[in-house]
């Protein structure tokens, strides 16, 4: 497995379509448009959800893998007297992570409109100390719309109503020493990772003996992505999921990490055990770690009534929910594992 660069432009090409929780059929004709290509069965769930499917050999029983298409993102809350557009967050900001960030509102009848999210006292010249101590909170901020608008009428007119969508600026950068920056490596990385997976059983004529699907889930960012849809056969449900490196952590942006523990308990003993056995056996480094403010798709699908063992692995994305980092190598080990255990 050495083909990074299409590793690389599905990356790039899936961060640079806008998809927050709720604005997912761009990415989701995207996704399609490539399992066309490689010649894979799909289908949609009424929630809009979608798994791929490589049929076993020897059983039907499945293993499933999911990765989350959906983003952080906002929608607009209010049209102001000046103007300006309040918002409320989709998803789990911090808030200054966004603050003077570009965006673009997504109108209903599918105009786009740049502007900026900015405080309601975002000059220094003009507001002094007062800039400086506002709370960082999400009624303290505004989009700044790149039109002459000057009124909530302007901003009708335009056709920019409450409930519009909000996507942010990514700020993609993949460096020279391999390192990827920017937004929503959470979950993209892995969207990546599974859609360079499916090139390679295709391009490698590999027929696993277990049937494998492949889950895209639309509303993992608010918790119930995989609560429906999650195809029968499944007897294992692995999560691919950014891992957490940072302060007191075991995961790093290197390796694939192997979460044991979040915040709705232990992953499967058995199966994490079998992982990292797969690990072992083909030299893929890895990383066990412990998430302590971190709920995967895993127990969205445990929570609505899936019997299957599950785990959670995925690449480390540091700064999660932020501007966020993380290193073609972790990404790499993230797909070694998945070939590796599919191809056993
Ligand atoms: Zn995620």
């Amino acid at each position: 497995m050495d083909n990074t660069n299409l590793i690389k432009k599905y990356l790039i090409d899936i961060l640079s379509i806008p998809s927050p929780t709720g604005y997912t059929g761009v990415v989701f004709k995207y996704i399609t448009n490539e399992l066309d290509k490689l010649g894979i069965e799909y289908k949609f769930g009424n929630k809009g959800a979608l798994v791929a499917t490589i049929q076993g050999s020897e059983s039907d029983d499945g293993i499933t893998f999911s990765a989350h298409v959906d983003t952080l993102g906002a929608m607009v809350k209010e049209v102001k007297g000046n103007g300006r557009v309040a918002i409320a967050l989709i998803g789990g900001y911090m808030m200054h992570s966004v603050e003077g960030e570009n965006c673009i509102i997504h109108t209903r009848d599918k105009k786009q409109y740049e502007g900026t999210l900015q405080t309601i006292k975002p000059s220094i010249h003009i507001h002094g100390q007062e800039a400086k101590d506002l709370v960082r909170e999400c009624k303290n901020y505004e989009i700044v719309i790149d039109e002459e608008v000057f009124s909530k009428d302007d901003v009708k007119k335009l056709g920019i109503d409450v409930g519009d969508i909000v996507s942010f600026d990514t700020r993609t950068k993949v460096t020279e020493s391999g390192f990827i920056k920017s937004r929503y490596l959470d979950d993209k990385a892995s969207v990546a990772s599974i859609l360079y997976v499916l090139n390679y059983i295709v391009e490698n004529n590999i027929t696993p003996k277990k049937t494998i699907n492949f889950f895209f889930s639309n509303y993992e960012e608010v918790g119930h992505g995989s609560s429906a849809f999650i195809p029968k056969n499944t007897k294992e449900f692995i999560a691919v999921d950014m891992g957490c490196p940072g302060e007191n952590q075991n995961s790093t942006e290197y390796d694939v990490c192997i979460c044991t523990k979040d915040s709705n308990g232990p992953y499967d003993y058995d199966l994490t055990n079998r992982l990292i056995e797969i690990c072992k056996k083909n030299n893929i480094s890895y990383k066990l770690d412990i998430y302590p403010n971190y709920g995967s798709d895993a127990a969205a699908a445990l929570k609505s009534g899936m019997d299957a063992s599950f785990s959670l692995i995925g690449p480390g994305v540091f700064a999660s929910h932020g501007y966020e980092r993380t290193h073609m190598k972790s990404i790499i080990e993230t797909i070694r594992l998945i070939i590796n255990y599919i191809s056993k």
